[in-house]
């Protein structure tokens, strides 16, 4: 074999090798087909919502209250710099601002009040660390701010999600007082989270 051929051969497979490594060490996953994470309202399916998206920030960029973040590399290097929600920054308004400017169609239509034909993704509660659970009587603040009357208590006063009413705009979660700290980092959980349909679907509405 000639020295380039080795050489040239060697290197490729060096760099492959290298690559796999700083993944693999970095618990990086460079490729993930349905990734849970919440997109903008009326998003593509995922896997077509990531081969439209050039990673622009045009939506990030317009949405009014900041509720839109770029992804870091957690999730993979191809999903870093894609949009996603954190609802400790706000919830979404559905003012279709995102879907406006997205200059490649990654972003559909989608209507609040039929959240059966689409939704961001749907809200469960954890009874260790939702305020109604744990102390039977309290809080309820995410109930009185629920722009689409999806919450209300049972006959026990734990709290309930109306699945059918719920678009995922993540007020509750804004807006839920039973901050807990999860991680050294200063990670914090709510007593209520919005999760993607098919985090939904696996877990359940109760958690
Ligand atoms: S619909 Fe409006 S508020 Fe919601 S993510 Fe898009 S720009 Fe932000
Ligand atoms: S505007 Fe569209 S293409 Fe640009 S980052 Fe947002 S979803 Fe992706
Ligand atoms: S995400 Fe929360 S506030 Fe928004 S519709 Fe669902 S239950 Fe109501």
């Amino acid at each position: 074999m000639p020295a380039s051929n080795l050489t040239r051969r060697t290197f490729v497979a060096g760099g492959a090798a290298l690559l796999a490594g700083v993944v693999a060490g970095a618990g990086i996953r460079p490729f993930v087909a349905e990734a849970d994470v919440l997109r903008p309202p009326g998003a593509l399916p995922e896997d077509e919502f990531m081969a439209r998206c050039i990673k622009c920030a045009r939506c990030i960029d317009v949405c009014p209250t900041d509720v839109l973040e770029p992804l870091g590399i957690e999730r993979g290097l191809l999903q870093a710099r894609t949009p996603q929600l954190n609802f400790a920054n706000d919830r979404c308004t559905f003012c279709d601002k995102c879907r406006e400017v997205c200059p490649t169609a990654a972003i559909g239509a989608v209507d609040p009040q039929a959240p059966e034909q689409g939704r961001i993704g749907a809200a469960v509660l954890y009874e260790d660390r939702c305020l109604a659970f744990l102390e039977t009587g309290s809080c309820g603040i995410c109930v009185e701010a629920c722009p689409y009357e999806a919450l209300s208590f049972d006959v026990g006063r734990r709290l309930v999600v109306d699945e059918a009413k719920c678009n995922g705009c993540g007020e509750c979660v804004r807006i839920c007082p039973a901050n807990v700290f999860t991680s050294f980092s200063g990670g914090k959980a709510r007593g209520i989270e919005v999760v993607t349909e098919r985090a939904f679907r696996e877990g359940g509405a109760v958690r």
